[in-house]
């Protein structure tokens, strides 16, 4: 069980809340929303060994178990006993937040207030930029298209794990002084 200190808003939970998700998993109300979380430990199982009380950690928004097929095979986003908190379960928004220890990674350092977004956006942006870098060698260029909540990790991970230099597209100028603080090389103003 985790005390929430941090709990980030998503463009999902908008989707949740206008009902773009009702067929993949029909929700049942009252239902409290929140994928992005991170808190701290105030309970823990008694099987539970990888956190305890008192932890400070940051919530991966699935809850997988661990030992079906997918589990095992390390494909665990295809787990076939997920939970989602804030979609199949009551999420973060609230003083309380029920996952598993397998979701509940320790921070060291990090405030779990500026945290908690990283839980779903970051990891998100951070997985599309993973897939971008093999092939983003010394002289190559990426360009990341929309410097909105994804957008604007992205491009600092891209920046940050490749040698590439970026190019900042949106059509919104706050966007690209975003992108210029986040340290884009160049930015592209899409409609001007
Ligand atoms: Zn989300
Ligand atoms: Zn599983």
């Amino acid at each position: 069980m985790i005390e929430v200190e941090g709990a980030g808003w998503c463009q999902t939970d908008n989707h949740i809340v206008e009902g773009m998700w009702e067929a993949y998993a029909p929700v049942d109300l009252p239902q409290t929303l929140g994928h992005e979380n991170a808190g701290t430990v105030v309970e823990a199982g008694e099987e539970v060994t990888t956190v305890e009380e008192g932890d400070q950690v940051i919530c991966h928004p699935l809850m997988t178990c661990g030992q079906c097929r997918r589990c095992r095979l390390g494909d665990d986003m295809h787990c076939e006993n997920a939970q989602f908190p804030g979609l199949t379960t009551d999420g973060g928004f609230a003083e309380y937040l029920l996952t598993n220890e397998r979701a509940a990674i320790e921070l060291d350092t990090l405030d779990p207030v500026d945290i908690a977004p990283h839980a779903d956006a970051g990891i998100t942006a951070y997985h599309a930029a993973k897939k971008a870098v093999d092939e983003l060698v010394p002289g190559s260029y990426a360009v990341v298209i929309g410097i909105g909540g994804l957008g604007h990790i992205g491009l600092q991970a891209v920046d940050s794990m490749s040698a590439a230099r970026t190019i900042a597209v949106d059509v919104k100028d706050a966007a690209l002084d975003l992108a210029e603080e986040c340290g884009a090389d160049y930015t592209v103003s899409w409609i001007r």
